[in-house]
């Protein structure tokens, strides 16, 4: 079903809130299988408010709108709805009734501009509100719909989730299913690039690229009439993505790189041990987010200065003379070190030049050496990250540490 989704409020036009209304009705709409073909924003002026429902009303068969509803002059929605669909205010006996009954418990008296909450277009049916007073509305005329909700996230959501869904389930006539695949390594122009013969052409399942600090999402969606249609569809595309780009993709199921990590080490019980220059800690605040991993996280070393290296890891003074503190040498060294104090199954390091200063020619910004112990050998990744700043080179050093990890452990 075509559907518009109409917030109103003078604050999301001065930008004083953001519009999370409508995201969370997309989302949810857009998962009910419900196709979201517009996002209106207008103020508290019913002239415009009403062109907009003529207007969303040419071309959809929906309209939510949130806000407006409440109890003082400038809230005119339920007001411009009942005009533009041709109907009339009344009194509504259950909405005047749980009007009342909320005032008197909070031992309150109602003023006369309350009452006005309790009118509703005659052929609507009143959606209680259980979070404040503005009931919301569902009206049905002419073969269109409008649904009015509250302005407040909180009663918003709670009536959409109890009032409105189950409504909405009522008329679905068919079922979304999607699942997102969660790569690295692969940039999104990349992506696209070796999955067009996949995404060319897409009517269903649909694949839809998107990025994110560093990694590369894929949303794999598909309509059909029942659920098990839609999902054996998009279990037959993540076939075919994954012979493609499968060496990338650590999680179908849109988990965090720390969190499959995380579980993998626990799941295996590997014993992991970090020693950390340039992320100054970052890698085992990461690590230890984890729940439960006290399980096989032995311990964490912040070995800033060329000292502490020597002292903390044994790296050699000819080493850092010779090669530098960033160094595939220096490295080595660090993870072997630590594997020598710790006997962790696991040891990693990490050795690189953050900026924005202390780069050079030879050793520029965001060049980062990771040293991983495993399984009886030493392996070191050099990788020259892009150059965003201080603290995304750091976060991303850390990525690249957890998914070397993958890699070896998945
Ligand atoms: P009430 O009378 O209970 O305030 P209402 O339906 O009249 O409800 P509004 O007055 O339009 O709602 O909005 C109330 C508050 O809800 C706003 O001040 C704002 O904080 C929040 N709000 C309104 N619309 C949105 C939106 N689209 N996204 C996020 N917050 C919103």
């Amino acid at each position: 079903m075509r559907t518009a989704i109409l917030t109103v409020g003078t604050e999301i036009l001065f930008g004083q809130i953001v519009n999370t209304n409508a995201a969370f009705l997309s989302q949810e709409l857009n998962n009910l299988g419900f196709d979201v073909m517009y996002h209106y924003s207008v103020g508290d002026n019913p002239e415009r408010l009403e062109e907009l429902i003529h207007l969303a009303f040419r071309d959809c068969d929906m309209i939510i709108t949130t806000g407006g509803l409440g109890p003082t002059q400038d809230d005119l929605t339920k007001e411009v709805i009942t005009k533009a669909m041709g109907d009339e205010l009344v009194v509504n006996e259950e909405a005047l009734r749980a009007l009342k009954d909320r005032y008197e418990k909070v031992n309150r008296p109602m003023t006369e501009n309350n009452l006005k909450q309790a009118n509703l277009p005659s052929s609507a049916e009143i959606l209680p509100n259980d979070q404040g007073t503005a009931p919301g509305f569902w009206l049905e005329k002419n073969g269109k719909i409008i649904v009015s909700l509250p302005g407040p996230p909180r009663e918003m959501t709670n009536m959409f989730n109890k009032q409105v869904r189950p409504r909405l389930k009522r008329l679905q006539d068919s079922v979304i299913y999607y699942r997102i695949l969660r790569s690295f390594g692969l940039g999104e122009s990349k992506m696209e690039t070796v999955l067009l013969p996949l995404i060319d052409g897409q009517t269903d399942p649909t694949i839809a690229t998107y990025a994110k600090e560093g990694e590369c999402s894929l949303r794999i969606a598909s309509k059909r009439a029942t659920s098990d249609e839609a999902e054996a569809a998009v279990d037959r595309m993540t076939k075919e993505v994954l012979d493609i780009i499968g060496d990338y993709v650590y999680s179908l199921d849109n988990e965090e790189l720390i969190d499959v990590v995380g579980k993998l080490l626990k799941d295996k019980n590997i014993s992991v041990s970090c020693a950390e220059s340039c992320t100054g800690g970052l890698f085992a605040g990461a690590l230890t987010g984890i729940d439960g991993i006290s399980q096989v996280f032995e311990r964490g070393i912040v070995t800033y200065s060329n000292r502490a290296k020597m002292e903390e890891l044994g790296v050699s003074a000819s080493t850092l003379e010779q090669f530098g503190a960033v160094s595939r040498e220096t490295a080595t060294e660090m993870a072997e070190g630590l594997r020598a104090k710790t006997g962790s199954d696991l040891c990693i390091s990490v050795t690189g030049i953050a900026g924005p200063g202390g780069g050079s020619e030879e050793k520029p910004v965001g060049l980062v050496f990771i040293g991983i112990c495993y399984e009886g050998k030493t392996d070191v990744i050099k990788t020259q990250m892009r150059n965003v700043n201080r603290n995304w080179n750091r976060n991303y050093a850390v990525l690249n540490m957890l998914h070397e990890i993958y890699k070896r452990i998945k």
